[in-house]
């Protein structure tokens, strides 16, 4: 093909917003590539890549449940892919499989570019410890929070995850772990990470956490606020979902490939309208 090729590989993968997304930035940035769904089957991610490679593919988002497997695949990784454990973004490059991980970033950059809640010195609550949780702890430390508490149901999970981000740690004492119940004082940042939005549960937590103040931020979007954004709003806290995080994830990957910002507020409407 004369144009540059890339697709997001995930299974199921006909809902994915991405093909959408990276039309619209490649268009606004007058970039010749195509981007097209790729469905892998569940036994087949590596050999889905591997013909998608032989092809002339330049590049891959990776989605739900092949990022560990990109992970494993990639034979060199970016910094915050190894921090995160997980892959959403591949690069194509005379053999060369890179792995990166723009999640944590595309969070971070919704928070503080397009809510501009900027998060130097401010205290965060990170709910969750699987793998959205683990994308986003690195880039969140960049921010120079003053404190970020993991909670988790299971809080061994998150003590894990405290271990392994010690090392990135600017200062003894930012990060520490602990149960929902033990999550009392207010935090100037809330992130549900966990899953349980998806069957409309909330996680067991107290009002306290919520302020005036505050910025509740579920990973999770739809077309109605969530469990976690109604528990927060009611408390009187600023509210926001995961849709922006889809947005610059993938303006992320965009830059990593092709060099070039695109801008998101366009297609950030677009998509909102279409929820
Ligand atoms: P995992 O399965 O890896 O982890 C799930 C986490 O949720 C665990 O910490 C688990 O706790 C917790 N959990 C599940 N159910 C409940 C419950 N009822 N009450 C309290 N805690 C619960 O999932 P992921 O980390 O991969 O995904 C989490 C969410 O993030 C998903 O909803 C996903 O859609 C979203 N996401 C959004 C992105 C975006 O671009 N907006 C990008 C990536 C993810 P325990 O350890 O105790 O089991």
């Amino acid at each position: 093909a004369h144009f540059a090729a890339y697709v997001v590989i995930g299974n199921p993968i006909a809902h994915s917003k991405s093909p959408a997304i990276h039309a619209r930035f490649a268009a606004d940035t007058a970039q010749d590539m195509r981007y097209a769904h790729l469905l892998a089957p569940l036994d087949g991610f590596a050999a889905t890549v591997q013909k998608f490679i032989a092809q002339g593919g330049r590049g891959a988002n990776v989605t739900v449940p092949f990022k560990l497997e990109a992970y494993a695949l990639a034979n060199q990784l970016t910094t915050r892919a190894q921090a995160a454990g997980a892959v959403n973004t591949l690069i194509f490059d005379d053999g060369l499989i890179l792995g990166d991980n723009t999640d944590g970033v595309g969070l971070v950059s919704d928070i503080v570019r397009n809510a501009g809640f900027d998060l130097a010195g401010k205290k965060i609550l990170l709910l969750g410890a699987g793998g959205a949780a683990r994308g986003v702890i690195l880039p969140l430390l960049e921010q120079q929070p003053a404190q970020l508490t993991i909670a988790n149901r299971t809080v061994a999970k998150a003590e894990e995850l405290v271990q392994q981000f010690q090392q990135y740690c600017a200062q003894p004492g930012i990060l520490s772990a602990c149960s929902f119940a033990d999550a009392t004082q207010p935090f100037d940042l809330v992130i549900n990470a966990t899953s349980a939005s998806l069957q409309a549960q909330l996680p067991p937590l107290a009002a306290d956490v919520f302020s005036p103040a505050t910025l509740a931020y579920d990973m999770m979007y739809g077309s109605q606020p969530t469990v976690f954004m109604q528990f927060a709003a009611a408390q009187g806290a600023h509210v926001r979902d995961g849709l922006g995080m889809l947005v610059e994830q993938a303006a992320e990957a965009f830059f990593v490939w092709r060099g070039v910002r695109p801008h998101t507020d366009a297609v950030f409407t677009a998509l909102r309208a279409q929820l």
